[in-house]
């Protein structure tokens, strides 16, 4: 591997900055504002393969499954200790349950809201045969199941008051030649170090520990995703057991309407997923950017990102980033990217931007580096090893923390108009009027879309996003243990200003950034797609065993 840095050459540029952390970088240049955003993130690893393998077509999950489905008929009441007992025992892996020393790790969700939740057990499954083991036991005491990945959920909606059923003890990873098989449980960040210890990539997100199951089957946007694609768009077959207990492989040939529904039909809607297989791509050296301007040019620079990012060549990814506090004082404007190739290249790239702005950035970073390093970067791990970049909880030296935000996104199919981007900067703005929790942050983050992403028809896979220039993130975060009286007005703030910009947003939103507040979620998230998943749905979950406020 190379040396992180090793291609940091200056043609008349000045490269400024010791690497920072994509956070870090952005906590950094948002100082003045005192914004955070792009959360911190978290994360697991060490734990076994066992994602199990399936023929073509379905099978059942082993024989623990079959003895658990013989018991499926329903019972006449809620399950009672016993009952619980009997399932541990039924299960290769842990089940934890209230009262137990682990339970209030077990049932965390990334988000330290969520910790309100008490769900009445949580299956860590081992494999194919755990997973339908649990759901025997669900269908029997009709009690309410969901599945759980890196539990990033924005709406908390990978717990409920009933059965997890936990995937991360199914997260080996195996390359062979162009493919990679990974177990559903695996978190980013050991998804790239894996990958890239064979020198491949994955395009995927930038959060270490979101897991590869919950992104995956809401699409997976990241900084290669303009050159590589979604991360759904890169499998090529998976295994998920469906609310029968059957061990599915879903390709393009076997099982071909679930493979659709799986590749952005969202989490948790169809059956829980074990393993994907998916396509690779060299994991060569890439160039970071991070570029940032004054606030009073704020609006050129929206301007000229807006004409430059979603239309450069595809080996260039770029992120704007606005961000402000409560309280107070400038906000800050950020460029951030990648780009496939070499240091001059992007210069080439970054060239155009500045002239569209009319003015060179004021603190220009850019640096080549290896592949896992960026992502380590683009995690806010910058100067973490993989081992660190995880939560405490879930791998030893785990280094990084919960955090609490609000999410909500849109999706651009237009360029801003210039009352747009006014009604934009605003936004940002009014957030330094609201008495929000001290510490508290907000902004908004554009992913440039485009290039690979576009060049797949709406209706190919359920992720029906396909013409839109960039999408938008609108988040607010605070502290945790911050009153709720501050909280509830930053929420405000973040509604209102997604509000303000319905006159210029497609309607469309991101599965992923799954928002409870949208009233009409089924156009929003699937559009034309929505009928198909529908069909689906009644197809392989005829009973809804997987409900949630906006399943499918
Ligand atoms: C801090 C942060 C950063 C993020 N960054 C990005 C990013 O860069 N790019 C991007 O595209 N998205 C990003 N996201 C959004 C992320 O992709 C979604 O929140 C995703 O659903 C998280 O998956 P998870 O497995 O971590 O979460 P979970 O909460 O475990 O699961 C999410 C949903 O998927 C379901 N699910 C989980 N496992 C399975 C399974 N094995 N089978 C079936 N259903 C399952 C759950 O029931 C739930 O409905 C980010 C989110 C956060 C909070």
């Amino acid at each position: 591997m190379a040396e992180a840095g090793s291609e940091r050459s200056d043609p008349g540029r000045p490269s400024v900055l010791a690497a920072p952390g994509r956070r870090a970088f952005l906590r950094f240049a948002a100082a003045a504002g005192g914004a955070t955003l792009l959360s911190s993130c978290s994360a697991t690893s060490g734990s076994t393969a066992a994602s199990g393998t399936a023929g073509a077509g379905n099978a059942t999950a082993g024989a623990a499954a079959g003895a658990a489905a013989s018991r499926a008929a329903a019972a006449s009441g809620p399950p009672s200790a016993a009952d619980w007992a009997a399932l541990a025992q039924d299960l290769s892996g842990p089940l934890v349950r209230p009262g137990e020393a682990d339970y209030a790790t077990a049932k965390e969700l990334f988000d330290p809201r969520f910790d309100s939740l008490h769900p009445a057990g949580i299956a860590y499954c081992r494999n194919p045969p755990d997973v339908a083991t649990c759901l025997a036991f669900v269908r029997r005491y009709d009690v309410p199941v969901a599945a759980r990945c890196g539990g990033h959920s924005y709406a908390g909606w990978s717990s409920t008051s009933g059965l997890i059923v936990d995937v991360t003890k199914m997260s080996g990873l195996s390359v062979s030649g162009g493919t990679a098989t990974v177990g559903a449980g695996t978190r980013l960040i050991d998804f790239y170090n894996g990958l890239s210890a064979h020198g491949r990539a994955v395009p995927g997100g930038s959060c270490p520990t979101v897991g590869i199951a919950g992104l995956t089957l809401g699409g997976g946007v990241g900084v290669v995703s303009r050159a590589y694609g979604l991360t759904s768009d890169n499998v090529q077959s998976l295994q998920i057991v469906t609310a029968d207990g059957q061990l599915r492989t879903c390709d393009a040939s076997t099982n071909p309407d679930l493979f659709w529904a799986c590749r952005g039909g969202g989490g948790g809607n169809f059956g829980v997923v074990t393993s994907f297989t998916f396509t690779t791509h060299p994991a060569g050296p890439i160039v970071l950017f991070f570029l940032s301007w004054p606030w009073s040019q704020a609006a050129q620079v929206i301007s000229a990102w807006q004409s430059w990012a979603p239309h450069a060549p595809d080996e260039l990814w770029s992120n704007l980033h606005l961000a402000a506090a409560p309280g107070g004082s400038v906000p800050s404007i950020e460029v951030g990217g990648t780009y496939l190739g070499s240091v001059n290249g992007a210069y080439a790239q970054l060239e155009r931007l500045y002239a569209a702005v009319g003015s060179d950035p004021s603190s220009p970073f850019l640096e080549s580096t290896t592949w896992l390093h960026a992502m380590l970067v683009e995690a806010g791990c910058a100067s973490l090893t993989v081992n660190e970049c995880h939560l405490p909880t879930q791998a030893p030296g785990g280094q990084l923390s919960r955090a609490s935000e609000y999410a909500k996104s849109d999706f651009f199919t237009r360029p801003l108009s210039s009352q747009g981007i006014g009604t934009l900067l605003s936004g940002v703005q009014s957030l330094q009027q609201v008495s929000g929790a001290p510490g508290g942050s907000g902004g908004i983050a554009f992913d440039a879309l485009g290039g690979a992403v576009n060049r797949v028809a709406p209706g190919a896979t359920a992720y029906v996003h396909r013409d839109a220039l960039f999408q938008a993130q609108y988040t607010t975060g605070w502290p945790v243990g911050s009153g709720s009286a501050g909280v509830a007005r930053q929420h405000a703030w973040q509604r209102a200003f997604w509000q303000s910009m319905r006159p210029y947003a497609s309607g469309q939103a991101y599965q992923n950034y799954i928002d409870p507040d949208l009233a009409n979620w089924r156009q929003a998230y699937y559009g034309a797609n929505y009928a198909r998943l529908t069909q689906v749905k009644a197809a392989y979950d005829p009973d809804r065993v997987f409900t949630f406020p906006q399943a499918v």
